[in-house]
């Protein structure tokens, strides 16, 4: 065959040019030199068979050879190497044969070198998505194993809390009453009793916050399902709300929606606590005389209830992070104590609590905000989606509201 006597007659040639370009130092060239002579015994069976699959094991063996650090950084793909490969056979090929034979040989070698770098570059791709899925297997490993910490830490850290917070409480207490029988107290004692009352109620929200969403994490927390009524719920809200409204100025439309004093089996205290963090969190995201309006609809089997405030926002990106736990937006070192106060923040355990709670009733819970701007206020809504239950999952209290004579309770 003319072309393969034609590829010998370059072929030693070819292969000082490529490593004399390609390889410094002697002995680094030695060993290039027979990597070389096995791709180019390969080129000869695929020139003579036509097949170019004859030089896929050498590439296997060449993108496998290279080190991770060069894997990591993407770095000496073997692209440069079969195109120095491919140049150099170009011009010593013009060098030592006619232009004639020259563009013969080059002719049938361009395919299977173009098979060769294709091939190289999906075998290089697939060696490269291996081995950053691998990668990313170690950081989620790691990240779990640190959710698991931080859950483990948050759990021990509120339990620990919980002894020495009630020794003070009870302390507090007993000081707070042999104030009461002395006969000269201090005039500003009483002031400090207070302060110290609102500490303890404070750190024991906290503590409690902690303890649920461990609770959460191992899901673990209990539900103790009882009829109840949305609008009771709502109502209770309202009203503890009241001083608080008034102080800022704002106002706090409670309207009476389809599906609100319909009887479903829920757990009240947690489902209070769930309305709660999103009815504080509407006050303390709505500046002074803004508007907070709670409204809902019914839904075939759902009740959705629709918190909806004029305050300063959320934007689109952190809409699904702020029930994530800890996930105050803004300057962390601006945390505030204040559960009431415009922009008094918290820990950032209300939302994963809520959440929490809406979603081991089988609801759900998200919002739909314009974007964060505290001069535009364009508010923000949240859902709380509700199935409605005639019976308690668990069984217990159904024989009492059993229907009678078929209408139900
Ligand atoms: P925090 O204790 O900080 O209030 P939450 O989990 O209740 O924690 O809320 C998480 C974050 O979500 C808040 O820090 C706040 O940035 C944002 N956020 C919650 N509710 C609102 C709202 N109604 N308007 C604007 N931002 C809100």
């Amino acid at each position: 065959m003319r072309v393969v006597e034609l590829f010998d007659q370059v072929r030693e040639r070819w292969g000082e040019r490529v490593a004399h370009r390609l390889a410094r130092g002697e002995s680094v060239r030695e060993g290039f030199r027979g990597e070389l002579n096995r791709y180019f015994d390969l080129m000869r069976q695929a020139i003579i068979s036509g097949d170019p699959a004859w030089l896929n094991d050498v590439l296997d063996q060449w993108t496998a050879a290279r080190t991770q650090s060069e894997r990591e950084q993407r770095e000496a793909s073997l692209a440069p190497i079969l195109g120095h490969i491919l140049l150099s056979l170009n011009h010593v090929a013009r060098e030592i044969l006619s232009d004639e034979d020259a563009l013969d040989l080059v002719s049938v070698v361009l395919p299977l070198h173009t098979h060769a770098l294709q091939y190289a570059s999906v075998q290089e791709a697939d060696i490269y998505v291996r081995h950053i899925s691998t990668e990313l297997e170690k950081a989620r490993t790691t990240l779990e194993r640190l959710d698991k910490s931080k859950s483990d830490f948050i759990s021990v850290a509120a339990h620990e809390l919980r002894t020495p917070l009630t020794l003070i409480e009870g302390y507090a207490s007993m000081l707070s009453d042999m104030y009461v029988r002395d006969s000269q107290p201090l005039p500003q004692a009483e002031l400090m009793f207070q302060g110290i009352g609102n500490g303890i109620h404070r750190l024991r929200e906290i503590i409690d916050d902690m303890i649920d969403v461990s609770l959460i994490d191992n899901d673990m927390l209990k539900l103790n399902f009882q009829p109840m009524w949305l609008n009771q719920l709502l109502n209770i809200a309202e009203q503890e709300l009241k001083n608080v409204i008034a102080e800022r100025g704002l106002t706090l439309e409670n309207e009476d929606f389809p599906g609100c004093n319909e009887m479903t089996f829920a757990d009240p205290e947690r489902l209070y606590q769930a309305i709660w963090n999103i009815l504080t969190n509407a006050v303390k995201y709505t500046p002074d005389h803004g508007k907070i309006t709670i409204s809902g609809r019914k839904l075939s089997g759902f009740i959705e209830v629709t918190i909806a405030d004029n305050g300063i926002g959320i934007d689109p990106e952190d809409q699904t992070r702020i029930f994530e736990k800890f996930s105050r937006l803004g300057n962390v070192a601006l945390h505030s104590s204040g559960k009431t106060k415009f922009k008094g923040g918290g820990p950032g355990l209300g939302l994963p609590i809520t959440k929490g709670i809406i979603e081991a009733h089988g609801g759900a819970i998200w919002v739909e905000s314009d974007g964060y701007d505290e001069n535009a206020c364009r508010g923000s809504i949240f859902h709380i989606l509700l199935p409605i239950r005639k019976e308690s999952p668990d069984g217990r209290l159904n024989k009492l509201f059993e229907p009678i004579n078929g209408a139900a309770l």
